[in-house]
């Protein structure tokens, strides 16, 4: 999806605050809106950091600086346009919460903040939905569905205290639930067999506690709630700090002209609506194509001339290249046994290759693991979505058809 070109009044600066790289960008936002989006109040109006300006079914759109904010259509995309004359930053005051059910999430609706794991959705929302269900369990874990950055590390280096107590925290408020608490790398020697792409949360809970994303199967939908570093890392924050969800960590991963990975870990912690132009200077230079998210995802390749806008809400990697991504092509199939031998549902993805035994549709839990690990790049993730949503992938064939 191609964003508006921004307004020409960018200035930018640099700077690390401590250990993480923080890139603050002064000048105009392009916030994205859907076609879901309902804009809120009037426009052109003055915000501040964290007001609302729009509600989509699934999340509220935070302003990511103090500024002035209008509407605007360009090439049939609607955007707020943000002017930022202020901070993009709240202060960081740390508030002991004295909240109960009501009030914490009250306080999470307040500030926007989004659950990053597998459930797309406002966290008030998510944990709502949890708050209801008296079977309701919750799993508290620094694992994530990203490659990087490694949110173990961050938020021990960032929120230690914090994340010692939130476990006390949320058996105070809702004192009936069972919370398995995975945070504590000290208490849990597991983290460290969980590491990308082995920490995704399917696979981390169907290895530890023998359930799915779902529950124990999924007409059982809801039953397990999952937290992940990444989303617990913005309810610390809001938690005990009040700070809106307005920015997110943006991993870049950089693949040279032999299309080989450079492997150190690089994030910036940047704003929602923010261009990408302040790459320029850093990684442009070299780097002529850009793509967002992982590597284990398709996504649209992009020149470095393409403009674009953050949305925290997509995307959390950014991947530079030297030259231009080649297509992955499906090698034959060497009978190595990875595939079988990484699924933690026993669900036998081979079967789909070489119909010599049964793919165990109603086992596989969809982990992605097995297109993940295959050295002959299969894609294990397109056959399977086609035989568990074959209407679906109609509809698709249709737009593309139509397209
Ligand atoms: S991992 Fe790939 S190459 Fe190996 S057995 Fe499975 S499908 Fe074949
Ligand atoms: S078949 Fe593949 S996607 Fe399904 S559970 Fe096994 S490894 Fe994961």
């Amino acid at each position: 999806m191609r964003f508006p070109l921004p307004s020409r009044s960018f200035s930018r600066r640099h700077h690390e605050k401590g250990k993480k790289n923080e890139t603050l960008w002064q000048g105009s936002f392009q916030i994205l809106q859907d076609e879901t989006t309902d804009s809120f109040g009037d426009f052109p109006r003055r915000v501040q950091l964290g007001d609302v300006l729009g509600i989509t079914p699934t999340h509220k759109i935070l302003s990511s600086a103090n500024g002035i904010v209008e509407q605007l259509k360009e090439n049939n995309q609607n955007y707020f346009k943000l002017t930022q004359d202020g901070s993009l930053e709240s202060k960081h005051n740390f508030i002991e919460p004295k909240l109960d059910a009501n009030g914490f999430l009250n306080l999470i609706e307040k500030n926007g903040v989004y659950s990053l794991d597998y459930h797309k959705t406002a966290l008030w929302n998510y944990l709502t939905e949890f708050a209801k269900g008296e079977e309701n369990e919750l799993v508290l874990s620094s694992h994530t569905n990203r490659i990087s950055p490694n949110f173990t590390k961050i938020l021990q280096s960032d929120y230690p205290n914090e994340v010692a107590n939130l476990d006390n925290f949320l058996s105070s408020i809702f004192p009936n639930k069972k919370i398995h608490n995975f945070l504590d790398p000290t208490k849990n020697k597991i983290t460290g067999r969980y590491k990308y792409p082995l920490g995704i949360p399917d696979y981390f809970l169907q290895k530890e506690l023998q359930k799915n994303i779902y529950g124990i199967d999924k007409s059982d939908k809801g039953r397990i709630f999952f937290l992940g570093g990444e989303t617990i890392w913005h309810l610390i924050r809001c938690l005990y700090y009040d700070i809106p969800f307005t920015k997110r960590h943006l991993a870049i991963e950089c693949v040279d002209g032999n299309g080989r990975i450079d492997g150190r870990e690089r994030y910036f912690l940047i704003s929602n609506g923010q261009s990408f132009r302040f790459l320029d200077k850093i990684f442009f230079k070299k780097y002529k194509y850009l793509s967002l998210n992982s590597f284990d995802q398709p996504s649209r390749i992009m020149k470095r001339s393409d403009e674009y806008f953050y949305n925290i809400y997509e995307e959390g990697h950014l991947i530079l290249s030297v030259n231009h991504p080649r297509q992955n092509r499906e090698l034959p199939c060497t009978e190595c046994n990875d595939c079988d031998a990484i699924c933690p549902t026993q669900a036998d993805p081979q079967a789909l290759i070489h119909n010599r035994s049964e793919f165990y549709i109603e086992s596989c839990i969809e982990c992605g693991l097995c297109t993940f690990y295959c050295p002959s790049g299969i894609d294990f993730r397109s056959k399977i979505k086609d035989l568990k949503y074959p209407n679906i992938e109609q509809t698709n064939k249709g737009l593309t058809a139509n397209a």
